[in-house]
């Protein structure tokens, strides 16, 4: 198979022929037809994710059609067209058995654990844990971006911050994670604050629902202009982005008894990152994590899609033929291209 490759961190990414993938007894191979491109993908590229092991293929949000089936597997067959989280519980852990196989004992992670969907083929354990079946109407660019960024910022939004019709969102990074938070809260009635540096990103969080827009290079107090403009704080608010100075906006910028929902990596020397402690205490904030999404949550997020309450394909920026995926994943901290970028062509 073709795939893109790499043998070092931070080193040369080119696309090589690897040989073709074999199902595990309890996994499958999916033939991929699309695969989103995320800022996770580039840290796990600058050596910042201990899972990998080197040489290596990334990529984690994918979609496609099984081409083979292990033994023991007895929800899918070849020909299923399939999504799936891209943390996959193993199904036999504490974790997995209270519900949260997204933060399973076990995990398999395609293009961090093991080799991911920047390829042909590639091979998911866990399958019938894991496996989401795609309805027929969902296209394969579009359902890529489920497997992360959407799904992560569904559980972010909707689970974990309880966001209610009328509420004020902050979401602090308007990329694929941020701007799909924007979606997500805006089909829910929300009212939301878009805070980042770039212009076109923010234009484009204005398009889909922000209906406020902060560019944080030209607002000196971003949790203060929150603040003024929400009538008190953020009831919920995310770092979409990852970074010591986004985190605590974030946070800074809630109200009373306010949510912080940390969905954005922080490099690792950013990781012990400042939290204003003092109105966490006295306000009562709650400071969460929220990682990817179960399996068993995307019923309903597929549910409003096929409905068309959320249209997640309005976050697609491009598609690119995995030859241009390698300069894409190295240049991902520099390039400020609107939007999704999803590699739809393979051979
Ligand atoms: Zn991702
Ligand atoms: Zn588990």
């Amino acid at each position: 198979m073709r795939a893109i490759y790499y043998e070092t961190f931070q080193g040369p990414v080119s696309v090589e022929q690897l040989s073709d993938p074999a199902p595990a007894p309890d996994g499958v191979v999916i033939r991929v037809e699309a695969s989103g491109l995320c800022r996770s993908d580039w840290h796990g590229w600058m050596g910042h994710d201990a899972d990998i092991r080197l040489p290596h293929v990334p990529g984690h949000e994918l979609a496609g059609i099984i081409e083979a089936v292990g033994a023991a597997v007895t929800r899918w067959r070849p020909g299923d067209r399939v999504t799936l989280p891209f943390v996959c519980g193993c199904g036999r852990c504490p974790q997995c058995a209270s519900g949260n196989q997204q933060i399973c004992d076990h995990q398999f992670q395609p293009g961090f654990t093991h080799w991911g969907s920047f390829a042909e083929y590639v091979a998911v354990q866990y399958a019938d844990v894991n496996l989401v079946r795609l309805p027929e109407s969902l296209d394969f660019v579009t359902a890529a971006s489920l497997g992360c960024r959407f799904a992560t910022a569904f559980r972010a939004v909707v689970d974990q911050g309880e966001i209610a019709e009328g509420q004020w969102l902050a979401v602090h990074g308007c990329g694929g994670v941020g701007l799909s938070a924007i979606l997500i809260a805006r089909s829910l009635h929300a009212r939301i604050i878009a805070v980042d540096i770039d212009d076109s990103k923010l234009t484009l969080a204005r398009e889909l629902g922000a209906e406020i827009v902060i560019n944080s290079h030209h607002s000196p107090d971003v949790p203060a202009a929150i603040r003024e403009h929400s009538g008190g704080g953020a009831h919920v608010s995310i770092d979409a982005l990852g970074s010591p100075v986004t985190c605590y906006n974030s946070i800074a910028g809630l109200r009373k008894r306010g949510r912080h929902l940390q969905v954005g990596l922080l490099a690792p020397d950013e990781r012990d990152a400042r939290i204003p402690m003092g109105p966490v205490v006295a306000n009562e904030l709650q400071v969460l994590g929220s990682h990817g999404m179960q399996a068993h949550r995307y019923p309903q997020l597929l549910a409003m899609i096929t409905e068309g309450t959320l249209r997640p394909e309005q976050l697609i920026g491009r598609t690119i033929g995995l030859d241009q995926a390698a300069e894409a994943l190295v240049t991902m901290d520099r390039f400020s291209n609107p939007g999704v970028t999803v590699i739809d062509a393979f051979a």
